[in-house]
């Protein structure tokens, strides 16, 4: 059903007045709700409409009439097209509000938290100091262009259409050198491209990972095959790049005018094999050509290796912030004993174990244990035990003292441990990926009933679902903080803590 007056294409004036779920510019044209792609709240846009619906509809900004005074100069002439930066036409405070009332919303909407009890609880969203060149990530997709030639760029937004771009203003300077290297290579060696409808071809994505602190830098090329033809070339080619302005010492790294760090390099170089029809980039094999198998990284004064296939914050400067307020709030004495859940390579369960009697941490991929067990004793931490296997299984496996088979690595011979101090721990921390927490976890976690729990999530909208969960079983909200680890996106972390107060309620 579409509209009574406004159709498809009709082009109306709006002023925006609000922001929407997606960074999108919200406004009325004569009673009419328009969701407007690309409009900046403040604006008064002449739109095109793109859908009507019989409630509202979507359109896309033609003309700026009158733009806001929140409205900035974007620095990538990409960004309307891009499915990365959605708000980078506005102002970097604004965006910083934009997400902290996000996040109210949420708890407000879906966690049914009292609109005062959150504001006397949430303290100002930390913002970046430096909101461009912050990821240490990337991820590029290689294929062809319109007229068959191969290009590496970013999905337009929605699409899996590649818009060709190796210079994106928020990864770091050395990938525009290092996506050209790869692309001559494959030019120069008859190298295919994946082409996804037809699963034909080779080259799928391009990782880079750069370790902020050690300079080092890992190129991991996906391919849907065993083996890239002439791989010793790749190598030279890689190996050969001179990405520093000058050779320095990885302690004396300084930024170049054109934000170039001096002391980054390749310092390794993988093919992931991933033949797959799938959406999911790596595959599961990784087979290193050259150099390192994992990059190194330092956060807190304390070091981490990393493989391509574990799961590593995408901004190290926000997440030193991120896990010195997690550490804040686990209210930390050295007695206590501490669940880190959802651990990757054990980031946060390092961070806790230095203030903590005994930490355990649980993470669902078995490199990312591997990972953490190797950091852990590298940096002379003892006091901390990790475990493979689903947040929703293990922690269950200990708390009702059975282990169910067939859970990979688990040591059984530890659960003689599995004493009142595993059971019942002084505190548990929380990071899932978007999709929140397993029912059976949150069960499990209000049953061992820490005294407090601390919820790092990358999404509000599931974190509201569960803080619900968690508060009907005796838990109240104490902290709430934003702090922005994806600064021209949408996206926003938030670190909360929950009390126990012994409120259950049915
Ligand atoms: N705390 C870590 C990782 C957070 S990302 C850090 O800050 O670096 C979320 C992690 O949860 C990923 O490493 C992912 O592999 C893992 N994961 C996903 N589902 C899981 C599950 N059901 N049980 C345990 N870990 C899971």
């Amino acid at each position: 059903m579409g509209h009574e007056k406004y159709q498809k294409n009709d082009i109306v004036t709006v002023t925006i007045d609000d922001i929407g779920n997606d960074g999108e510019g919200i406004g009325k044209a004569d009673g009419y709700t328009l969701f407007v792609k690309d409009a900046v709240i403040g604006d008064t846009v002449e739109a095109r409409i793109t859908k009507c619906k019989k409630n509202y509809g979507y359109a896309r900004v033609e003309k700026v009439i009158t733009p806001s005074s929140f409205r900035v100069e974007p620095k990538c002439r990409l960004h309307r097209q891009c499915g990365g930066c959605q708000i980078q036409a506005m102002s970097y405070e604004r965006q910083l509000k934009y997400k902290q009332d996000k996040v109210r919303n949420h708890l407000l909407r879906i966690g049914g938290f009292p609109a005062e009890m959150i504001d006397a609880v949430t303290e100002p969203i930390v913002g970046m100091e430096e909101p461009w060149h912050y990821r240490n990530k990337a991820q590029y997709p290689v294929g062809y262009d319109k007229n068959g030639n191969l290009i590496t760029g970013f999905y337009a937004g929605r699409t899996h259409d590649i818009i060709a771009n190796t210079d994106c203003a928020l990864g770091v300077p050395e990938n525009k050198d290092i996506l050209e290297a790869v692309l001559d290579y494959m030019k120069e060696n008859n190298v295919t491209a994946y082409r996804e409808t037809e699963g034909t071809g080779l080259v799928r994505h391009v990782l880079i990972r750069t370790g902020f602190q050690s300079g080092e830098i890992m190129v991991c090329v996906v391919i849907n095959g065993k083996k890239l033809p002439e791989e010793g070339r790749l190598v030279e080619k890689l190996t050969g790049l001179r990405l520093s302005k000058k050779d320095g010492n990885v302690s004396d790294g300084k930024e170049t005018a054109d934000g170039r760090m001096t002391h980054r390099r390749v310092a390794g170089i993988s093919v992931s094999v991933n033949t797959e029809k799938t959406n999911v980039i790596m595959g599961k094999e990784i087979r290193v050509l050259w150099g390192q198998d994992r990059i190194h990284d330092t956060l807190g004064g304390i070091s981490f290796a990393i493989s391509p296939l574990s799961f590593y914050q995408v901004n190290p400067v926000q997440t030193e912030k991120l896990y010195g307020l997690a550490l804040d709030y686990a209210g930390l004495t050295g007695k206590e004993t501490v669940w880190d859940l959802y651990c990757g390579i054990g980031t946060i369960s390092l961070f806790m174990a230095k203030k903590a009697k005994q930490v355990y941490g649980v993470e669902v991929i078995p490199e990312a244990i591997e990972d953490a067990r190797e950091n852990a004793r590298d940096n002379g931490i003892e006091n901390v035990e990790f475990y493979v296997g689903k947040a929703e299984e293990i922690l269950p496996a200990f708390y009702g003292g059975t282990v169910a088979d067939g859970i990979s690595a688990f040591d059984k011979g530890k659960m003689s441990l599995a004493d009142e101090q595993m059971r019942h721990p002084d505190v548990i921390v929380v990071d899932p990926p978007r999709k929140g927490c397993d029912e059976k976890c949150l069960e499990t976690m209000i049953a061992m009933r820490p005294e407090r729990i601390v919820y790092v999530s990358c999404d509000s909208a599931t974190l509201a679902r569960d803080l619900k969960v968690l508060c009907a079983g005796g838990y109240e909200l104490a902290k709430v903080r934003a702090v922005d680890q994806f600064g021209h996106s949408v996206h926003v972390e938030v670190i909360i803590m929950m009390q126990y107060c012994g409120k259950e309620k049915n």
